[in-house]
């Protein structure tokens, strides 16, 4: 995924980037691939800024989790739709195939996992808190890693389920990554976990215990980072272990 050497966090100039694809994910989130003119590379789990400049020169930047490695020069970003967001919407709805936003990046060199870690990795995912998550997932099957991971993703509905594909039908390489999905509003049918929020019932089923020293990751919401940080560090996860990203 990194390209070269580059400081960790190191935040680049702004630079132009086409939008040359854009994948329906769910009925609110959707995939952008988008084509910067010199990506410098990053890691899984950075995200990068994405600005946008209106005809009478309003601009407003927000933030995006790279939801892949680099392919091609191309980067990925999953964004889903807010309800009266200002750039949310605009991305998921409005952005033409072919058009230019602004991007610079990558930011953050502390929600991180490096390739090289072999360590088990629990990774808890609330809504689209999966995407620097997947980066990481996608970022292992890249590699090759054998690192063992475990991740639960928290979320409404199965029709909410951002990259189903690849959480129903894993592809090759992800031999290894174990994955529960715990619906908060509705269920699949059949289903014997009734839907509600993530508890210890679902750490403990599906993560690693705390004496596996698995490297935490927890991503989402506000709420979700704060009830699933808790979870961890109740059930004997050392808080140093355990890195957060909220996204508003
Ligand atoms: C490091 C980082 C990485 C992020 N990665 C992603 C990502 O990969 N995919 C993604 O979809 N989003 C991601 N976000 C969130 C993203 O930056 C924006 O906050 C989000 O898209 C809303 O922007 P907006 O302009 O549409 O809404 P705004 O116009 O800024 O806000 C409109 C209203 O929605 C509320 N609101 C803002 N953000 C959220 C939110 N996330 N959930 C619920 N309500 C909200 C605001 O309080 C406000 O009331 C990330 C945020 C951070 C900090």
């Amino acid at each position: 995924m990194a390209r070269a050497a580059l400081p960790v966090g190191v935040v680049t100039m702004w630079q132009q980037a086409r939008l040359l694809e854009r994948r329906l994910e769910t009925e609110s989130a959707v995939t952008l691939v988008f084509e910067p003119e010199d990506w410098p590379g990053h890691l899984a789990g950075q995200h990068a800024d994405i600005r946008l400049t209106a005809d009478d020169g309003y601009q407003a930047v927000r933030s995006y989790s790279l939801a892949g490695p680099v392919e091609e020069g191309r980067v990925v970003f999953t964004v889903q739709r807010v309800r009266g967001g200002e750039v949310s919407t605009y991305l998921c709805d409005d952005l033409p195939v072919g058009a230019y936003v602004e991007v610079r990046g990558p930011v953050g060199g502390w929600f991180v996992w490096r390739g090289s870690d072999t360590r088990p990795v629990m990774l808890l995912a609330g809504g689209s808190g999966i995407v620097p998550l997947q980066a990481m997932v996608r970022q292992r099957r890249a590699l090759g890693s054998r690192a063992p991971f475990r991740l639960l993703y928290s979320v409404r509905t199965p029709e909410d389920v951002i990259y189903a594909e690849e959480m129903i039908r894993p592809p090759r390489g992800d031999d290894g990554v174990d994955r529960a999905l715990l619906f908060t509003r509705r269920a699949l049918v059949g289903s014997r976990r009734p839907p509600e929020r993530i508890g210890f019932a679902d750490v403990t089923a599906h993560g690693w215990p705390a004496e596996f020293e698995p490297a935490c990751f927890v991503c989402g919401p506000n709420g979700f980072v704060e009830v699933a940080a808790k979870l961890l560090t109740a059930l004997g996860h050392d808080p140093h272990r355990i890195k957060t990203e909220r996204f508003g």
